[in-house]
């Protein structure tokens, strides 16, 4: 090794002459092709960019630990839930969802709330939200559902049209509807709001017992929200205003946390519960199933480079360990494949070894190859199984549990169809002050639409909620509530 330390080099490790001034043929040019630093170094920064998400891509990230604080090993053998006190490191992403790489983060949009706890057993994903439900409960909606969230093919304009089209034909979207449209659809920071797991997911005991469960992360901060207006102005003086605020918390030690709480479903209940406990648009009432406390999220280590950490980063809710399981929620269902399906596009087919996705526990299989294998790719130890040369084996202790089915194969929606109760109870919760903002911001998004008929539609669907809820945002549009509800 004879290259000074700092000397600037090329990416195959070689002196550089001269970063300031292309090769030419003479002092004017033309420039030469012989200039390969030249060319590498145009040829990289074409490829800079990895194609962003389609959803969710604007986002910050920040490093911390999940601490036990409840016994629940009686639910789950998960082993990084097996002790009180217990710590495992972990990588979160916040983001909003519907806008580009570059756009505001103080806009009124879910955030995404994806944990990666590197765990003993691998990796374990949790990719919720800040809010308990979703627009939708069956994955095959989900392309056309965030198609009306993107932009208009002919002006390239954010299109309310379509928006409110969608939901007013898509009545199961109401109880998220209205979260979206409350104080809590702008978040004053990504510290000051809940996250969730949103979907029901089953945790698994060590004798194979199971339990349906649902998780909710409280922020320790409290709930903080920007108004509309608010949001409006601080999207223009400072798009960036929730990565900024997440990076220097961090950075002088005010270090964000949440507590862990998790709902309990018996199995049996799945069965006799008023509504589909695995339908993605309701939450189960903490009434009937009251919130556990079992941990403690701490966030308190910043990404050293935003690209290799926070960008390259891939969850899935696919990435599940021993003692948790997925449930027959039609939207997760779909997420399972989707997500890591998007990052074997975006990232590649060995993103999981990138340092920010790479399990601390041991990887041992036989996947082999692909694009960018930059680890070692198993070098020369066996590469199928079953085999006689002492390859890893399966352990059939940690089979999935097996569960009944039935019915026939068909395409078929929930057997339920009240979308209103639970966003009315919602309106029935909130202060005349919160229900005031919350008319007022479906008013001024609703007023943007071109069709009286798309309005009307949605008014219906409010005033199912209640009938109050109803008539206000009828009135603030200058229409009546239509006769036929
Ligand atoms: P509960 O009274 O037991 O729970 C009410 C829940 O609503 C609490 O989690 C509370 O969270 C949350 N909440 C309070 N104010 C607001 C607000 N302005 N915007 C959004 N959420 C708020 O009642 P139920 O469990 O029977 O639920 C009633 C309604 O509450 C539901 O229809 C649903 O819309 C909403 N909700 C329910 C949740 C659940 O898991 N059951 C979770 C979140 C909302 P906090 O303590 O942080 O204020």
């Amino acid at each position: 090794m004879t290259t000074n330390k700092n000397n600037l080099t090329t990416s195959w490790g070689a002196p550089v002459g001269d970063n300031q001034n292309s090769m030419t043929a003479g002092s004017r040019g033309p420039t030469l092709i012989q200039d390969v630093h030249l060319l590498e170094k145009l040829a990289h920064f074409n490829r800079e960019r990895v194609p962003e998400r389609v959803v969710h891509a604007k986002g910050a990230g920040a490093h911390g630990y999940f601490e036990v604080t409840n016994d629940v090993s009686k639910y789950t053998k998960a082993k990084f839930l097996s002790e009180v006190g217990k710590r495992t490191p972990l990588f979160v992403r916040f983001s909003t969802v519907a806008g580009e790489n570059g756009s505001a983060d103080s806009v009124r949009d879910p955030r995404g709330f994806a944990v990666k706890f590197y765990t003993e057993e691998g990796n374990y994903d949790l990719v919720g939200n800040n809010t308990p439900v979703f627009f939708i409960r069956d994955a095959i909606k989900f392309p056309d559902f965030i198609h009306t969230q993107k932009r208009h093919p002919v002006t390239h304009l954010k299109n309310p049209d379509a928006v409110w089209d969608f939901w007013s034909l898509s009545p199961e979207s109401l109880h998220q509807v209205t979260i979206l449209m409350s104080d809590r659809g702008i978040p004053a920071t990504y510290r000051h709001m809940h996250g969730f797991g949103s979907h029901t997911f089953k945790w698994v005991n060590a004798e194979g017992e199971g339990v349906w469960i649902k998780y909710h992360f409280k922020t320790e901060q409290g709930i903080k929200n920007l108004t509309e207006e608010v949001g409006t102005k601080i999207a223009g003086e400072n798009p960036d205003y929730h990565t900024q605020d997440l990076y220097e918390a961090i950075e002088k030690g005010d270090f964000p946390a949440w507590k862990l709480y998790v709902q309990i479903m018996p199995l049996e209940d799945a069965d006799t519960y008023r509504f589909d406990p695995f339908d993605v648009t309701k939450v189960w009432s903490q009434k009937d199933y009251p919130l556990i406390e079992f941990g403690r999220m701490v966030l308190n280590r910043n990404p050293e480079n935003y690209f290799a950490e926070v960008e390259q980063a891939t969850f899935s809710p696919g990435t599940l360990v021993p003692g948790i399981e997925p449930s027959p929620d039609k939207m997760l269902q779909g997420r399972l494949f989707a997500y890591a399906d998007a990052h074997r596009y975006r990232v590649g087919a060995n993103h999981n070894s990138l340092p920010i996705n790479r399990p601390k526990a041991d990887v041992h299989n036989y996947q082999r190859d692909g694009q960018m294998r930059f680890d070692s790719n198993g070098g020369g130890s066996v590469y199928y199984e079953p085999n006689s040369f002492g390859g890893p084996q399966e352990s059939p202790e940690n089979k999935t549990t097996a569960y009944p089915v039935s019915g026939s194969a068909d395409s078929t929606s929930y057997d339920h169809n009240d979308h209103y109760t639970q966003a009315g109870d919602l309106y029935r919760l909130l202060s005349e002050e919160e229900r005031t903002r919350l008319v007022s911001n479906i008013v001024g998004s609703m007023k943007q639409v071109t069709k009286d008929e798309i309005k009307l539609r949605q008014i219906q669907h409010f005033y199912k909620a209640d009938p109050e809820y109803g008539t206000r945002v009828a009135e603030g549009l200058g229409l009546s509530v239509p006769q036929e509800v």
